[in-house]
């Protein structure tokens, strides 16, 4: 998805999030809803190794991303660190990242079920020295930010080389900005996500990401965050029949499912190989319900988050999604 497009949808997310605010002040009747939602996500049976959430808005304050979450009958969420149009943001407020953390602990939410995306104006393996520069120093700011949240995570997207340098002095930029992450920082894990293939971004083939990891000294410090309309889109065929098995057969090859610690579940308006970002609802794009079956039940994708970024249309939204995938679970 491009960048403007983010922006828009970054945009939705805090209408809807507003929209959800505005109701919870009616009477207080939508607070007991979320109660109650709370008490049926802990007596659920089914589905209890999957971890379905989504992208929620930090609009308001951070510290209600929880609530979103739980609204949506979600049991992982991602989120914003920060706003997505500046290089320099106000520094974390600490009575909000303490609000934050109490509500992860109170609502039962493990840190390694919060994923949070970083800033899109980040590119890592930009072969303009003072956007490298920029976004090395935005990405010891979001690690910072993690470590404030009691966060253990974070999800990046490579970067791209414009066309200016080979894919190798990319990846080799990338890794770089990571390495330099990780000594500034502890313990926060950077996780990849696997993009589209369009124009010069890397990350499209699972060898690319693995050509990362390669890079990075603490290797005990990098991830993957699988991103299925992104993969599909790239040209691996989660639509076919046993495509989830196949792809995720094939990631385990080239990368290894232990750096597997996320999946974003997106179905893709385009089709296969289209290299093309464009993310349909669960079901109804290109992918295909059958895939996200699949991928709710398969045994490898246990105790990750598996996080929704669709678009939602009217009736069929995240916590409709969510409940559809639960409903896809056999145990
Ligand atoms: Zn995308
Ligand atoms: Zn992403």
């Amino acid at each position: 998805m491009g960048p403007k497009k983010k922006v828009a949808k970054k945009k939705k997310l805090e209408e809807e999030s507003k929209g959800s605010e505005e109701q919870e002040q009616i009477g207080g009747q939508e607070s007991d809803g979320v109660e109650e939602k709370r008490r049926k996500k802990k007596d659920q049976k089914r589905g209890q190794h999957k971890y379905i959430g989504a992208h929620v808005s930090i609009s308001g304050g951070i510290w209600k991303a929880v609530d979103d979450c739980l609204a949506m009958g979600g049991r992982s969420f991602a989120l914003f660190l920060g706003s997505q149009r500046s290089w320099q943001r106000p520094p974390l407020n600490s009575a909000a990242a303490e609000k934050f953390q109490k509500a992860c602990s109170e609502n039962g939410f493990d840190p390694v079920h919060i994923l949070p995306h970083g800033s899109y104006l980040m590119n890592c393996g930009s072969p303009k020295q003072d956007v490298f520069e920029k976004s090395q120093a935005l990405l010891v700011d979001e690690l910072c930010r993690c470590t404030a949240l009691g966060l253990c995570h974070f999800n990046l997207h490579p970067g791209a080389s414009l066309g200016s340098i080979t894919m190798e002095q990319c990846l080799e930029k990338i890794a770089e900005a990571i390495n330099h992450a990780h000594q500034q920082t502890p313990a926060v894990v950077t996780v990849l996500e696997n993009m589209c293939g369009q124009g010069s971004t890397v990350g499209g083939q699972f060898s690319e990401l693995r050509g990362i990891i390669d890079r990075v000294r603490d290797q005990s410090r990098v991830g993957v965050c699988l991103d299925t309309c992104h993969a599909f889109a790239a040209g691996y065929d989660l639509s076919a029949a046993g495509g989830v098995k196949s792809v995720l057969d094939e990631f385990d090859q080239v990368v290894g499912l232990s750096y597997l610690r996320a999946v974003h579940l997106n179905d893709s308006k385009g089709k296969l190989g289209c290299h093309l970002d464009r993310h349909e609802d669960v079901g109804r794009g290109q992918i295909g319900l059958q895939a996200f079956r699949d991928i709710v039940n398969e045994p490898r994708l246990d105790n990750i988050p598996l996080i929704l970024e669709t678009p939602g249309r009217p009736g069929f939204e995240y916590p409709e999604q969510i409940e559809l995938l639960y409903s896809l679970c056999k145990d």
